[in-house]
């Protein structure tokens, strides 16, 4: 035997028993972006890698450190994405979606992103995301937030996860507290954490995010970015909180949430849980108005968010909220080479009838016993069962599994039968 090929690391299958699971997230997601006006956009999975080090910043962990770039057989340099916003306004720009335009659109798929592989930490993971174009307002943040809080409610996590919100202000007073933030840190310099004194004078938002204690410590009495806030800023925020309270959306401000990429303007939030661990954001997003701009297009005012599935699913699964469903409502069984035949033209048959019924044709014969062991295996809720007398009598035997009870039903009936007792 040669040896075996793995998986790459942090990169998993989904087989069956996990995929009921997804199947029913997915559904949901796609369910309530329709609900909510949100058409689908799919675009490719490797981009230029100058999209991302454009769009998501030269100096971000995502860009440096993350991405899976490669380049091709022409020689082009090429990325895996490792988000879907960029190749979403890419796309639009190109495909002219975006100039005098709304959009409301939603994306699924999987981003690739180089880390250090945990529990809700993947190098191949997937998000569910929305982006809009073309809308300034508070009113469309809300709606946002709302359609991630319906979410929540759907699948019933609405008591596990808490929101935090924050403003990253506009670019001109992000500048101005930029300076005064340096300042104050370069005071404390040789106390910093590592990577804190290496990002205060690249990208010195971000230290706000470390998680080093003693950095911490010294961010208490930092300057506030609020107070570099002007008019319209401040508008814009307590327009969003009014609406937020209005929907009973409750929220906590937490003024270090700056995001990891720098594409972000305004309004930031982040949907976190305390049942996951250090993971505990499921959901981030914000506004983003300069990156129309900022990849060759008009300025366009844009807000977005992803949802992170495999956190998503780890949640429920850690809240026992998941649902088994059995992926076979019907076994369809036969005894002789001639009902077997007519086994598999009845069931393409009901097929037809009853769409939203799950048959299972049991193949390769055998003795009546083991068809239905195969039965039990896949929890099918009824067995039909096909032998020269039903053929001959144009109908079937159905053998309810829960109870055993079992009785023969003309052809003609089977399809309301079914539909009764499943
Ligand atoms: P984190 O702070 O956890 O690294 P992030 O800020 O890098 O997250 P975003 O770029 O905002 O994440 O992506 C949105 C969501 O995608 C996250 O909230 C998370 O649920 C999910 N996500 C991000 N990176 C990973 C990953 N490596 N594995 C699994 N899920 C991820
Ligand atoms: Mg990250």
């Amino acid at each position: 035997m040669s040896a075996k090929i793995t998986a790459i690391r942090g990169m998993n299958d989904l087989v069956p028993g996990q995929s009921s699971v997804w199947e029913q997230v997915e559904k949901t997601l796609v369910e309530t972006a329709g609900s909510f006006g949100f058409s689908e956009i799919r675009t490719p999975v490797i981009e230029k890698t100058s999209l991302f080090s454009r769009a998501i910043g030269e100096v971000t962990d995502v860009v440096e450190k993350e991405m899976y770039t490669f380049e091709d057989r022409d020689g082009d340099l090429l990325s895996l994405r490792p988000e879907g916003t960029a190749g979403c306004v890419r796309a639009c720009l190109e495909d002219g979606l975006i100039h005098n335009q709304e959009q409301r659109l939603w994306y699924r798929g999987p981003m690739f992103r180089h880390e250090r592989p945990q529990k809700g930490r993947y190098r191949q993971f997937h998000q569910f995301g929305i982006e809009v174009f073309g809308l300034s307002g508070p009113d469309i943040d809300a709606e946002i937030i709302a359609f991630s809080a319906m979410l929540w409610k759907k699948l019933k996590l609405t008591d596990h996860v808490r929101l935090e919100l924050n403003s990253l202000g506009s670019p001109e007073e992000r500048a101005r507290y930029r300076d005064s933030l340096v300042a104050f840190l370069e005071k404390y310099r040789s106390e910093l954490d590592e990577d804190s004194q290496r990002r205060m004078y690249t990208n010195p938002l971000r230290v706000l995010d470390s998680k080093d204690a003693r950095t911490g410590e010294i961010l208490a009495d930092a300057p506030a970015l609020a107070e570099f806030f002007g008019t319209e800023t401040r508008a814009h925020f307590d327009g969003l909180r009014e609406l937020l309270d209005g929907l009973g959306i409750s929220y906590v401000i937490n003024d270090r949430l700056v995001r990891g990429l720098d594409y972000y303007n305004l309004t930031v939030f982040e949907w976190v849980t305390a049942a996951l661990g250090s993971q505990g954001t499921v959901c981030g997003g914000g506004r983003y108005d300069g990156l129309v701009e900022q990849l060759g297009g008009q300025p366009t005012p844009a807000i977005g968010c992803a949802v992170g599935l495999e956190r998503l699913v780890l949640l429920l699964e850690a809240l026992n909220l998941v649902q088994e469903t059995p992926a076979v409502d019907v076994m369809v069984c036969s005894m002789g080479e001639q009902p077997a035949r007519e086994a598999q033209y009845l069931v393409n048959r009901l097929r037809f009838e009853l769409p939203e019924v799950r048959f299972m044709l049991h193949c390769g014969g055998g003795k009546v016993k083991k068809q239905m062991s195969h039965a039990d295996r896949v929890n099918a809720r009824l067995a039909l069962i096909l032998g020269d007398t039903e053929v001959a009598g144009h109908s079937a035997t159905v053998k309810i599994l829960s109870s055993g009870e079992q009785q023969t039903v003309p052809e003609s009936d089977l399809a309301a039968f079914i539909k009764q007792h499943i």
